[in-house]
């Protein structure tokens, strides 16, 4: 089979950036967390039975942070925990998130966000936004489909009014649905779409190797058929209504899968991330055309 993939948005974000964290381990405890997989598993950093146990890493808020990669220029912050609203996690978070902007480096903050800390963030951090991007995972708005992949992530409401906070207080933001939940993320687009300026979009990564297994320490039932939504029929139909839209970013996994079948490279073109908010208006009102 031979499909002429058009041209689309690249899979690697300029930016992307150097990796800090202040915590080993996520109280999130997500059932797909990657993280968990590589420290815990792969690793063997950290007992799988504490990752929940989240343990600041000593000296990390005074420590001085190097220049990041001039390739990317920025640091990413968290990558293998979150921010949540325990003040023993918010604080040492906003000061490392503080270190670093004292040393004049940008940073790209992903979260799963609590609208309280988004609220304090807001308001501590409004002088540095030209510096920030606040990048909210928000995977599905199936409040029973969050429960059951992230039982200890704020709810889809409370997300979303985060992100319409933080993009009401002119930060940058962009959303991240990685690993999308539903079979059809695309009524989930819509409603971000209209506060944030890019959207990153992916499947579930490592299922056989250690999602099914983590899904199974947890006391819980594989829900039959979900791997279906990343098949790659599932994935190319997806792809063929989303991606015109130089909004949307595919991870690499999205397209790795498509490519596989087709045996054609999907374009690659690197972002700017510069892409005005004006564009995500027409996104939204064509997107309507495939409700
Ligand atoms: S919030 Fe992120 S780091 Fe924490 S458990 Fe969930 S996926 Fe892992």
């Amino acid at each position: 089979m031979v499909i002429k993939l058009a041209k689309t948005q690249g899979r690697k974000e300029i930016g992307w950036g150097d990796r800090a964290n202040a915590f080993d381990g996520c109280s999130r405890d997500c059932l797909y967390c990657y993280a968990k997989y590589f420290r815990c598993y792969r690793f063997r950093q950290i007992p799988a039975e504490q990752w929940s146990q989240m343990k600041l890493k000593p000296g990390i808020t005074a420590k001085k942070w190097p220049k990041p990669n001039p390739r990317w220029g920025r640091y990413m912050f968290p990558t293998a925990h979150d921010i949540t609203n325990n003040p023993w996690v918010r604080d040492p978070c906003f000061a490392v998130i503080q270190s670093i902007l004292n040393r004049g480096y940008d940073l790209l903050i992903v979260t799963k966000p609590e609208l309280e800390v988004i609220q304090l963030f807001c308001e501590i951090f409004r002088d540095y936004r030209d510096m920030i991007e606040l990048r909210f995972t928000i995977t599905s708005a199936d409040e029973k489909l969050l429960k059951f992949w992230e039982p200890n992530a704020p709810s889809f409401r409370e997300r979303f009014f985060a992100l319409k906070h933080a993009y009401l207080c002119k930060f940058k933001t962009s959303v991240s649905i990685e690993p999308f939940l539903d079979n059809n993320p695309i009524p989930l687009i819509k409603r971000v779409a209209k506060f944030c300026d890019t959207i990153w979009i992916g499947p579930m990564n490592y299922i056989e190797e250690f999602v099914k297994e983590n899904v199974k320490e947890a006391g819980q039932s594989w829900p039959v058929g979900f791997e279906e939504r990343y098949s790659f029929e599932n994935l190319y139909s997806i792809y063929q209504v989303i991606k015109k839209y130089p909004q949307i970013r595919f991870k690499d996994a999205f397209l790795n899968e498509i490519e596989a079948k087709v045996g054609v490279k999907c374009n690659q073109r690197k972002t700017d991330n510069k892409i005005p908010r004006i564009l995500m208006t027409q996104i939204q009102s064509t997107l309507d055309d495939f409700a």
